[in-house]
Formats: C-alpha cells, sequence, structure tokens
C-alpha cells in the first residue's frame, strides 16, 4: 500500500477491454487494499457485433449495450469524458457531461478507450457517416428511413435517386456487415413504401483492395461478394474513393456517385486522447511489450484497439473483441501480481477464427481453419454473440426479439430527438436554427 493509502487502479473506457479487467480485477484483488476506478463517457458497454442489427431495428438499441454498474461489486465507476491524462503528475482529469471536473490520481493506469474511425485518408471523409458507437446506428438508421420518406414524396427523378443511393466505403468486415445488413433493411423498408421500387434502390460497397475481407481468406472474400451481389448490393473492389462531397462521392477517372447516403468504415484512427500523450506508438497505437506495459512508463497498461500488443511472432494482435476480452483478463492478472510485487506474465492466444453475418440469413465462418459458410455460418454467428451477451436477462431479451422480427414486419419510425417545436434539443447533440412557434420548419437540404 503507497503511503499507507490503497492502491489506485484507474481504468479508461468502457468498451470491452476497460470493464472486462474492472470485471477480472474486481474479482481479484482486495477491495481493503486496493481501489478499483473505471471512467467512462457512456455507462453502459457496447456489443459491437450487435450493431448492425440494432441499426435496423432487428433489435432495440438498449439491447446492443450492457449497462456497466450491474457488472461491477467493488469499482468506482465515474461517467466522464477524460480529457487529460499527466504522465507526470500520475493523475487523469475527467469531466462529466454537466461540467463536474474530477481529478483522479493513479498508481496504475490502464489506457482501454479504443480507436475512431479514420477520417485523415479521405477528402471530405467529415461528410460521411461512420458506424462504430450506438449513436451511429441511431443516426443511421434515423437517416436511412428520411431518405426514403423524401424519395417518397420527391418529384424531381434525380433528387429521388440520389436519395435512394447508399454508399459504403470499405470493404473489410465492418463494411461488409453493414452492407448485408442493409440490403436485409432495404427489402423490408420497401413493403412501407410501395411507390418505391427494388430496382431503383442501390447499395454499393466500395473497396479500395482487390477483394472483400482481408481478415479471412480469398475464397471467404469471393463468396462475400457472390452473396451481397445476389442480396443486391453493387461491390466494386480495387476503387477507392477520391473525395467525399455532400450528397457525392467522387471515384477515379472523374467518376461521380450521388448518394445522399455515405457511410465510412474504412480504417481506424488513433482516440486524441491516445493522440495527445507522449508515449511510443506502433502504427498509431500505444506500443506495449508482452505483458501489456507501457515502456519508460512505470504503472502504465494499453489494451484493447488501442494498443499494439506483440504476440509470440513479435506482431501486435488484431483489433478484435474476441482478442481485447482475453487480454482484459491476463491484464487484471498482472496488475494483482505486480501489486503484490510478483512478476507478470506475456498475454499468448491463438485466434479461433473469424465470422461474419452477410444479411438475409446467410453468413461466413472461419473457424479453426475450416470455412462454413451459408445459413448454418449465419446461425453459429447469432448463437456466439448471444452467449457472449453477459446476463441472463440481456439474453432472454434479445432472443424474443430476434423470434418476433423472423415473424412481424420491420417498422420504420424514426426517432427524433427535436422538442415539440421541432427544435433540436440537447439530446440531439446538434445545434440547429430555432423557430417560433407557428413559423416552419426550417429546411434542412
Ligand atoms: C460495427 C463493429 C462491429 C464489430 N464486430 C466485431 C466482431 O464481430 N468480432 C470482433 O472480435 N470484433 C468486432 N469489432 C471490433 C471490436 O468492437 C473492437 O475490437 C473492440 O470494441 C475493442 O475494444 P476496446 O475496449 O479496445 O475499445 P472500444 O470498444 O472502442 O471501447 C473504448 C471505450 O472508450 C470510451 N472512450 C474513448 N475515449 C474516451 C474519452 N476521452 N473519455 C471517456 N471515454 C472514452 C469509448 O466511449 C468506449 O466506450 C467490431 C467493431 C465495430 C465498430
Amino acid at each position: 500500500m503507497p503511503d499507507g493509502r490503497r492502491t489506485r487502479v484507474v481504468i479508461l473506457g468502457t468498451g470491452f477491454g476497460g470493464v472486462y479487467t474492472a470485471d477480472h480485477l474486481d474479482g481479484r484483488v482486495d477491495p481493503a487494499k486496493v481501489e478499483v476506478i473505471l471512467v467512462g463517457r457512456d455507462n453502459f458497454f457496447l456489443m459491437t457485433p450487435l450493431l448492425f442489427e440494432a441499426g435496423s431495428g432487428d433489435l432495440e438499441f438498449r439491447h446492443a449495450v450492457n449497462p456497466v454498474r450491474p457488472l461491477l461489486r467493488h469499482t468506482r465507476f465515474y461517467n466522464a469524458t477524460i480529457e487529460h491524462v499527466d504522465l507526470a503528475a500520475k493523475e487523469v482529469h475527467a469531466r462529466s457531461a454537466a461540467g463536474d471536473r474530477y481529478s483522479l490520481p493513479y498508481d496504475h493506469l490502464v489506457l482501454a478507450v479504443g480507436q475512431i474511425t479514420d477520417k485523415r485518408r479521405i477528402p471530405g471523409a467529415e461528410h460521411a457517416l461512420t458506424f462504430k458507437t450506438i449513436v451511429d446506428a441511431i443516426t443511421f438508421r434515423n437517416h436511412v428511413i428520411e431518405a426514403f420518406e423524401r424519395a417518397d414524396a420527391a418529384t424531381d427523378p434525380a433528387a429521388r435517386a440520389r436519395d435512394l443511393t447508399f454508399v459504403v466505403v470499405g470493404g473489410g468486415l465492418v463494411g461488409v456487415e453493414l452492407c448485408g445488413e442493409m440490403s436485409e433493411f432495404v427489402d423490408r423498408l420497401l413493403r412501407a413504401y410501395p411507390r418505391i421500387t427494388r430496382k431503383e434502390v442501390r447499395v454499393v460497397l466500395l473497396q479500395r483492395g482487390p477483394r472483400l475481407l482481408p481478415e479471412l481468406n480469398e475464397k471467404s472474400g469471393r463468396y462475400a461478394e457472390k452473396r451481397l451481389t445476389k442480396s443486391g448490393v453493387t461491390v466494386r473492389t480495387g476503387t477507392g474513393v477520391e473525395r467525399i462531397e455532400p450528397d457525392r462521392v467522387h471515384l477515379p477517372g472523374g467518376e461521380e456517385v450521388e448518394a445522399a447516403t455515405v457511410i465510412l468504415s474504412a480504417g481506424l484512427a488513433p482516440n486524441p486522447l491516445v493522440a495527445g500523450l507522449d508515449l511510443p506508438r506502433t502504427r498509431d497505437r500505444v506500443t506495449t511489450d508482452g505483458c501489456m506495459r507501457v515502456a519508460g512508463h512505470p504503472g502504465v497498461w494499453a489494451i484493447g484497439d488501442c494498443a499494439a500488443i506483440p504476440g509470440p511472432d513479435g506482431q501486435p494482435y488484431p483489433t478484435l473483441a474476441q482478442h481485447a476480452l482475453r487480454e482484459a483478463k491476463q491484464l487484471a492478472k498482472n496488475i494483482a501480481a505486480v501489486i503484490d510485487g510478483k512478476e507478470p506474465a506475456p498475454f499468448v492466444y491463438q485466434m479461433l477464427g473469424t465470422m461474419a453475418a452477410l444479411g438475409h440469413y446467410r453468413g461466413i465462418a472461419s473457424v479453426k481453419g475450416i470455412t462454413v459458410r451459408g445459413f448454418l455460418a449465419w446461425w453459429a454467428w447469432r448463437t456466439y454473440y448471444l452467449f457472449q451477451t453477459p446476463g441472463l436477462g440481456r439474453k432472454v431479451r434479445i432472443l424474443l426479439e430476434w423470434t418476433v422480427a423472423l415473424f412481424f414486419r420491420q417498422d420504420v419510425v424514426k426517432i427524433g430527438l427535436s422538442d415539440e417545436l421541432g427544435n433540436p434539443t440537447p439530446a440531439d447533440g446538434k445545434p440547429g436554427p430555432t423557430k417560433a412557434p407557428g413559423e416552419p420548419t426550417p429546411a434542412t437540404r
């Protein structure tokens, strides 16, 4: 115990890495000797593999996330945005949504703040939607339904075509799964918009590389392309995006695709918090040793997407939830060991495989060298992530919702967050023009 007080472990981020590190530490250290603190801007953690279904409405948004507090017994939780880490003073500075400031000294610090969507590579990327958080899924759903509403009312054929064109940039796991879910979502939406035909709706997937799913083998990439094409997605490999403008994507050779919806899923960039720290880095991630310690900063550890943790071959582990979860367990052991004056052990994990859902009850799974495709792979995907979801109550809710979705029509409700006069509210998250009672709603496009 430093100076007779409890040893303080401060964990930053409520994703897979942060929450599971806190959970494992919670049961491992003596709360009378060690104080564990978790800080995150969300008081839940997101099951990212379920984000696609939350976006399409197959799953209620709340059921794709898990509240943090019931998972933690002794851990103190601060619901706040981390603004700065003072590595010299060993102190974290955070601020709540209401503006309350917290200064949290630490003996051990765990960086688990993940990464953000990379908007550096494509000029104009700020005009595209992203698909990484629960707010992204809500925005995506509202945006697609709004595009259908506009197209239904449009009198100009060019505007109608633009509203009904959806472009996804990036053909990795997230882009491919999003397109699969999107094609299914669109098919279901069409039942509520009888004046719009399937032929009018275009879902376009643009992939700079020569094939889809570079995370899986070539055969899987080809299968994904075939399935998506069959579902009505236009797949274009070897097609990099040069520039994005509002309602337009510029391709090489002067080609343009007019689209009211562009979603960016082409790589990750460092979290700004981590980018602002003077720490060693490997390809935008904080460099650690095999035990997840940051060199030159005793007591500082990094985990999950924001960390480059070398495996036995020296290569950093991939940025996947299946790794972050397991790293968390080893990290909790390591922190507990160091507090007890023992040596930490390296994280070693042999990846089991990768799975992806492709929409319309089809999927692809590559597990221990065996590749399964079609319905069986989709079923395995769903079952696996259902079991990965913590808590029996959540599992049952998800199962019920999936069952209901099989038999009933998808609803086309777009929940905006404006007030009774149509003005954006603080919950809307974006400033907007205000209007007086009786005034028409200001045009947004
Ligand atoms: C749509 C999607 C689908 C995916 N599907 C799969 C899959 O099927 N299988 C798989 O293995 N992986 C999947 N992944 C990858 C997986 O989600 C990540 O590898 C995993 O989430 C990494 O966990 P993490 O804890 O490192 O970071 P994150 O889960 O990103 O968590 C970081 C946390 O830190 C918080 N945070 C960041 N900055 C601050 C700040 N300044 N203040 C306060 N809080 C902050 C964030 O709000 C977030 O809660 C998917 C990712 C996406 C986006």
